[in-house]
């Protein structure tokens, strides 16, 4: 493994900033950290970095244990949320600083300073200083100063949140390529789960100090195990049913259905599915009634907000088609399809 966690224990006073945190994270692999805001996610990659000190647990990295390694001796390398490159260096110097401080022969480091301009793709650049460079670039840099060394892991803590949207799309693919080029392991820290979806091999989410899922991105949009993860992660509707034997359940309005995982007979479960998986068409006896209470155009989707019978509320999302306008008004009574293969199943 490439970095390992065993049973990590943080607490400042009584919170546990990682409570019991566990996790094996693969050679040459993009990892993502993803929670809110104080789950944990920054105190777990500072904990890898030696930047926290730990109540417990032990972390390995390529099998070597870090315990009491400071955070120089590592095999790794942080790249921060701010750019935190030197602004009156140029960006070859910038990129050159830790390999001089390790006091790497100068024809070494002009030959390695090069190699990380063409990688970043900064070509040209070497003479400016950080104020001439967009704020795409500057964090590039920063990049390449962390790469220079040839770490083993790269931690990345929120890199791309100082930059606008546009940049920031630009700066996951960029990053996604570095990764794959390089085949350095990268532990990238976000609370955006649309850019950990976008860019991750796998993905651990996190909430109050503790890992409550990891997966490749299709297993954690597709299976969540856990209600909180399947509110994160993207949309979701939860309608509350029954158990009612095998693979199907009962609705509050009376409803049975079919999902695809079985729960046994009587038990309390919620039903989670995403509003892109609702079909919307005429009532029929096997299909959930609702009431359309709002519909949002959004170009490439028009959004449905329903009703249920019994008042509980719905979302549906269906794609335009070129030319055609949504097919249901305010106010159109509906008949609901919910595919069971679409249907996950939640009893806690
Ligand atoms: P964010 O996205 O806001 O950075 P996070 O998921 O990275 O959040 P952490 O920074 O790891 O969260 O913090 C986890 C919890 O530990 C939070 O409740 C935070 O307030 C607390 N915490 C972190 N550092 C300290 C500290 N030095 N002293 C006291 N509490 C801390």
């Amino acid at each position: 493994m490439a970095v390992s966690c065993r049973n990590l224990l943080k607490t400042y006073g009584t919170l546990a900033a990682l409570n019991d945190v566990s996790l094996a994270i693969r050679p040459n692999e993009f990892f993502t950290l993803l929670g809110p805001s104080g789950c944990g996610k920054t105190t777990l990659l500072r904990a890898i970095a030696g930047f926290v000190s730990l109540d417990g647990g032990s972390i390995t990295v390529h099998g070597q244990r870090l315990d009491g390694l400071p955070p120089h001796k590592r095999p790794v390398n942080t790249v921060f949320q701010s750019y935190a490159v030197f602004p009156h260096m140029t960006v070859a110097d910038n990129i050159a600083f830790g390999l001089e401080m390790e006091r790497w022969p100068k024809r070494r480091i002009t030959t390695r300073v090069e190699e990380m301009l063409r990688l970043v793709q900064l070509d040209g650049m070497a003479a400016r200083k950080p104020a001439q460079l967009s704020g795409g670039q500057q964090q590039r840099v920063a990049v390449a100063r962390a790469l220079a060394k040839g770490p083993r892991v790269l931690l990345l803590d929120e890199p791309l949140s100082a930059l606008d949207q546009k940049l920031r799309t630009g700066m996951q693919l960029e990053l996604k390529r570095l990764q794959r080029e390089t085949g350095i392991t990268f532990v990238f820290v976000t609370h955006d789960q649309r850019e950990a979806l976008t860019m991750s091999d796998r993905i651990a989410v996190m909430n109050a100090g503790n890992v409550l899922q990891i997966g490749s991105p299709e297993e954690i949009y597709e299976r969540p195990a856990a209600r909180f993860v399947a509110d994160f992660i993207g949309e979701m509707n939860f309608i509350p049913a029954e158990a009612a034997g095998g693979c199907r359940y009962r609705l509050a309005t009376g409803l049975e259905l079919d999902a695809s995982e079985p729960a046994s007979t009587g038990t309390p479960v919620t039903l989670a599915i995403r509003p892109e998986r609702l079909r919307l068409g005429p009532i029929s006896a096997d299909s959930l009634a609702a009431t359309v209470q709002e519909t949002v155009y959004e170009g490439t989707d028009t959004i449905y907000y329903l009703a249920m019978t019994n008042g509980d509320r719905l979302r549906a999302r269906e794609q335009n088609r070129s030319g055609s306008l949504p097919q249901f008004g305010v106010g159109d009574k509906v008949g609901l399809t919910l595919p069971a293969c679409s249907i996950r199943v939640l009893t806690a």
